[in-house]
């Protein structure tokens, strides 16, 4: 991927790009400038429509190609909208459901960027409701059809050649039924396209179709079939790169031009990053599915939903850090990013209209029943299935003590991510988080996620390392593990008893405002004499927290220089899995009840106020979940530096609100009998807001998020 984002850039800062630029940057007759000589360049080599097989012009590659085409555009400020209608959406469309001569004719021109093509469905009076169309096409006696409707919305139309028209042809008794898909030239008689100003910098166009021919050969798919279609389609419509692309190109704008960095808009940046972060593995898993054949259109909403929501929150952060100067146009010599983002910031709310507006696609993942696992999850290896199965069985219940550890050592939750040569089981750091995960859903914490960030120092310590002799104790479970942290004498943990391993941890903040100065990881015994423990009760149990005596130091493990990053990442990641796994939890417990419960005559899930809160829920639970499994793909457990923190900082912070958010919309739905003491999600709120307490503070954790935005 990396040498195909190096070759789109290249091109398009070659000398052949040069009239291209020109072209876009002259406004023309329609205001807007024109695209289309740079999309011909990447057609030429076959950079348009990557995933389409070579003889329509085509690369063959997977769509995560095509994704990074558009993050290119984007980035480098050509509008995609036009491409992305007419390959993405169009093309793909007739790859799937054309006709083998419509295919041959049409694709290489649509992937060489010789013709256009774009959507004419949305009519008047027919949006959200599409099936509800007014737009007939009657069949013509000696064949062929003749057309007359009205379409509105559709984007760029003045550029495109072809539409691709969706018509009723028959009454059928259901309205689903009867529709049928036209390809049509745009030029063809009958046919008029006016421009519709907008708020954004792109025109809508209104399309009249007065009695305009067909033939049958112009029918794409079935007759009367079209229904199925263009809902099929609309999962590709709805993968998320666009958004995607758009929340990061306007993100590291808006961070590159507020200097300096300030604190009051650091955190936005650092949240607004894990969000995008979000986005984007969530829109390549998307995109991956779709590949394998495997796209719902439930987990495509949800992905829509997701990445136009964050593109949208970060267009109208702008005017925060950039005040006023938000507001400046392209034209203006003081404009920012060349008003991009003030373009930005008017085009963000047509993102959460089009393509299906965002209500529309909580309805669809309402209307899929909210349940996680049925189309939410990727499915997970057996392996991993497994092994959640299996914590679940102990975990489940259990108070998180010596015994119930001793229990899950039993299974090797300790050796997961160890190196087979050093007694584990190496299976990487995806296994451990789908365990921290299960351990979060059924509400075990204590001491569990401390031991496994002190097993991950310890087996990386040097081989001849002294400290390697407690690791067979940390591994078979019958030792504990706590963390301390110099700068935190009040972080709550759980006493290791006797035997325990103590990890003196550097607080998150001083490797962050020094990266240079890293001191080396150092463990103690747990009965110490510079460790004073103090126990105090909170709102979730008791907790103790541990101080080391000033002056007191531990053993150093003797780790490779540079070992502490991976040890923090392993840890933020671990503490992110277990909350997004007690989130998860907690909103399938609020969909349960929501099903169950009935009130007004109807269960509550029939309520759209609540369904939707839920499907938000739901949608969030999912991005963060690829996004988790993004990061614990990345770097292989190798060094990764301060920077390489950030991912992994922001999804924690985003974890923790996400926990917190859905143990408060929890209690919400469930009523009075959510707030009594002992209910299930009573204690997810109180055990979320402890296991946030045990983490980095989120102000922080954002801060960091925000670091690679800042860095340029
Ligand atoms: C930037 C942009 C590009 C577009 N490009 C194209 C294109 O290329 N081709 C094309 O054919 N169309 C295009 N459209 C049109 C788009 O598909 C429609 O705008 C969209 O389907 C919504 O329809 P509507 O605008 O009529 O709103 P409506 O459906 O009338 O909805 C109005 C509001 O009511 C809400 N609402 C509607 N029904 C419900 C319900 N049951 N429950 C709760 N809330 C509801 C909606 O969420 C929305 O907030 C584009 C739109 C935009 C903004």
């Amino acid at each position: 991927m990396a040498a195909l984002r190096h070759e789109v850039r290249a091109i398009l800062a070659g000398t052949d790009a040069q009239p291209g630029w020109r072209a876009l940057s002259d406004p023309g007759p329609s205001g807007e400038g024109d695209p289309r000589p740079l999309y011909r360049l990447l057609g030429a080599h076959r950079l348009l429509a990557p995933a389409w097989p070579r003889a329509f012009g085509g690369r063959f590659r997977p769509a995560t190609h095509s994704a990074v085409i558009v993050d290119e555009m984007v980035a480098a400020g050509i509008p995609e909208t036009l491409h992305t209608l007419s390959v993405q959406i169009c093309g793909n469309f007739l790859l799937a459901a054309g006709r083998p001569a419509q295919r041959a004719s049409v694709l290489p021109m649509l992937a060489a960027g010789r013709q256009y093509c774009t959507v004419l469905y949305t009519e008047q009076d027919a949006g959200s409701d599409l099936a509800r169309l007014a737009t007939r096409a009657t069949p013509e006696a000696g064949g062929g059809w003749r057309i007359t409707g009205r379409k509105v919305y559709s984007v760029r139309t003045n550029l495109a050649d072809l539409g691709l028209v969706a018509a009723r042809t028959s009454e059928e008794d259901s309205h689903y039924q009867g529709i049928t898909l036209f390809l049509l030239p745009l030029s063809a008689r009958g046919i008029t396209v006016r421009q519709l100003p907008s708020l954004a910098a792109e025109s809508f166009a209104e399309v009249v179709l007065d009695d305009v021919l067909a033939g049958d050969h112009d029918v794409v798919g079935e007759i009367g079939g079209g229904w199925p279609l263009i809902t099929d389609a609309l999962a590709l419509e709805r993968t998320g790169a666009d958004y995607a692309a758009k929340a990061q190109a306007w993100l590291a704008l808006t961070a590159g031009a507020a200097r300096p960095p300030r604190e009051d808009w650091l955190r936005d940046a650092g949240r607004l990053a894990a969000r995008t972060a979000a986005a984007r593995a969530m829109s390549q898993r998307c995109l991956s599915r779709h590949d394998s054949g495997r796209l719902s259109p439930v987990y495509a909403a949800a992905t829509k939903l997701w990445c136009s929501e964050t593109a949208r929150a970060v267009a109208e952060w702008g005017l925060d850090p950039l005040g006023e100067a938000a507001l400046w146009p392209a034209g203006d010599p003081a404009a920012v990013a060349a008003g991009r983002l003030e373009a930005a910031r008017r085009e963000a709310p047509g993102l959460v209209i089009s393509a299906g507006t965002s209500e529309m696609m909580r309805e669809v993942i309402a209307g899929a029943g909210l349940a996680a696992g049925e189309w939410t999850q990727s499915r997970p290896e057996p392996l991993l299935a497994d092994l959640r199965d299996a914590v679940r069985a102990v975990a489940r219940g259990q108070q998180p003590d010596a015994q119930s550890w001793a229990e899950l050592a039993r299974l090797g939750l300790p050796r997961l991510d160890v190196d087979p040569a050093a007694g584990g089981l190496g299976l990487g750091p995806q296994a451990h988080a789908a365990a921290c995960g299960e351990l979060g859903a059924c509400g075990y914490d204590g001491h569990a996620l401390d031991t496994l960030t002190v097993i991950s120092a310890v087996a990386g310590s040097a081989a001849d390392s002294p400290a390697r002799d407690l690791l067979p104790g940390l591994l078979d479970g019958s030792r504990l593990g706590a963390i301390l942290v110099p700068e935190r004498p009040d972080r709550p943990a759980a006493d290791p008893g006797r035997d325990g391993v103590i990890l003196v941890l550097p607080g998150l903040h001083l490797l962050a405002d020094q990266p240079a100065a890293v001191p080396a990881l150092e463990v103690l015994d747990s009965r110490a004499p510079q460790i004073t423990y103090q126990t105090r009760p909170t709102s979730a149990g008791t907790v103790v927290s541990l101080s080391l005596q000033p002056g007191g130091t531990g053993q150093p493990l003797g780790s490779a220089e540079g070992a502490v990053w991976p040890v923090l990442k392993g840890d933020l990641l671990r503490r992110a899995a277990w909350l997004i796994g007690a989130g998860d939890a907690c909103a399938q417990a609020a969909v349960d009840y929501a099903r169950a419960r009935r009130q007004f005559g109807q269960s509550l899930l029939e309520h759209q106020a609540i369904a939707h809160r839920l499907a938000d829920l739901v949608a969030q639970g999912e991005a963060l979940r690829s996004l988790l499994d993004a990061e614990t793909d990345l770097d292989g457990g190798q060094p990764c530096g301060a920077h390489g923190l950030a991912g992994a900082a922001g999804l924690l912070a985003e974890a923790g609100r996400f926990a917190t958010k859905s143990a408060a919309e929890g209690i919400h739905i469930h009523g009075a009998s959510g707030l009594v003491r002992g209910s299930p999600v009573e204690r997810s709120f109180r055990g979320a807001a402890l296991a946030i307490a045990r983490g980095p503070a989120p102000g922080l954790l954002d801060r960091l998020a925000a670091a690679p935005l800042v860095a340029g």
